[in-house]
């Protein structure tokens, strides 16, 4: 976890919202070739680290990766071959398109600059971008979009906080951050004008714990009607992860789900592995009559603890919150929620940013003892 100290010296000479951040993009696809073209602002080209003098603008490139080079082409002409393609914006509103060739892939739009590399045998693209630029694209991009303004703000401190705890994660890949679920998805620019405005009206918020460290700022879909705490998935105990009632979220779409298995798949999977006593006649009907009236972490009868997180492992379910009964040969389960349940619930938070609650209020609603911080107010580290 990465100590607020930490933010203190990004913040010497400029703003939190300006912190620059190299993103990988389009990172879950095996790129061989994309078209690239600037649709705003001005921009230099760098090939092998050369400044290139022809002024960029309106410019469109096509970069092929034959026999380990980037070669660079442009309308009628080829640039030759390099190792190292690099568009740096000038500008506040430098704006650059991507569509992956090879395999095919929808254009993408972005903010800044771009380099792309060879690495493994594939293009690697990276997007240098300003923090709160990447901020409003994983709000986007997270939240589903659609939604107010109010929860957009709710997600943009999340996001920023979780960003910001996170930069070390691929250090040693050359970049800080990447686009898939494994830091936070980012497909580049917001569509919804709301989400850019959320993210500069919470300009330079994030959330920390008493310790003042940056927190795990955790979320799903939907609790269905309780949260959980975080050692109850996780292992570790964190002190604002805590269980929270949540009735905000239980109309939502993601409220409820269903689910009907084969007894016999369901008691052969207790038998062969966890060694559940399903010829014991009562340990059977138990397994086929399951209730989880609050959020509960194991299964367990006559010894045997089977966690509920581990039986969502395995079937894929929604959450881990469900009750089972029995219905001829099979079983129905009953679940509530979707999602790992620790921390924010979107669904609720959504609700309650619709009917009338602050950004402050849902964000001090599901973390417990938690302190929303303006990291850009340097006096704020001073005192410290
Ligand atoms: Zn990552
Ligand atoms: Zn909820």
């Amino acid at each position: 976890m990465k100590k607020i100290v930490f933010a203190f010296s990004l913040l010497s000479s400029f703003s939190i919202s300006a912190q620059l951040v190299d993103v990988r993009i389009i990172s879950s696809m095996d790129l061989n070739a994309v078209n690239i073209s600037i649709q705003s602002g001005a921009y230099v080209l760098y090939l092998d680290g050369k400044l290139q003098n022809d002024s960029l603008v309106k410019k469109v490139f096509q970069l092929v990766l034959i026999n380990d080079s980037i070669e660079v082409r442009i309308p009628g002409d080829t640039l030759g071959r390099f190792a190292n393609f690099k568009i740096l914006g000038l500008e506040e509103d430098a704006v650059f398109k991507i569509k992956p060739i090879q395999p095919i892939s929808g254009t993408r739009v972005y903010d800044h600059s771009l380099t792309i590399t060879v690495v493994n045998k594939l293009l690697q693209c990276v997007n240098f971008v300003a923090l709160d630029h990447y901020v409003a694209g994983v709000v986007e991009s997270e939240s589903g979009g659609r939604t107010s303004k109010e929860f957009y703000k709710v997600q943009a401190i999340l996001c920023r906080t979780y960003a910001l705890a996170h930069l070390s994660r691929h250090v040693l890949e050359g970049f800080e951050l990447c686009d898939g679920v494994h830091c936070q998805a980012y497909r580049g620019r917001p569509s919804d004008s709301k989400v850019l405005a959320a993210v500069k009206e919470t300009d330079g918020l994030a959330l920390v714990d008493k310790g003042l460290n940056l927190i795990t700022a955790a979320f799903f879909s939907n609790c269905g009607g309780q949260t959980a705490n975080s050692e109850d998935v996780w292992l570790v105990a964190l002190p604002y992860l805590r269980s929270v009632k949540d009735t905000f979220c239980l109309h939502s779409t993601n409220a409820q789900w269903k689910r009907k298995i084969d007894s016999e798949d369901w008691l052969n999977y207790l038998k062969f592995k966890h060694k559940y006593p399903v010829n014991d006649s009562v340990a059977c009907y138990k397994a086929l009559n399951i209730t989880q009236g609050n959020r509960g972490v194991f299964y367990s009868y006559a010894g045997i603890r089977i966690p509920y997180k581990t039986i969502r492992s395995d079937w894929q379910l929604r959450s881990a919150y469900f009750s089972i009964e029995e219905a001829r040969d099979s079983i129905i389960i009953r679940g509530r929620g979707y999602g790992h349940g620790v921390g924010l619930c979107q669904e609720g938070a959504i609700r309650m940013a619709k009917i009338g609650y602050s950004y402050q209020w849902i964000l001090d609603y599901y973390y417990k003892d938690i302190e929303i911080i303006n990291l850009s107010k340097l006096e704020f580290f001073q005192e410290e």
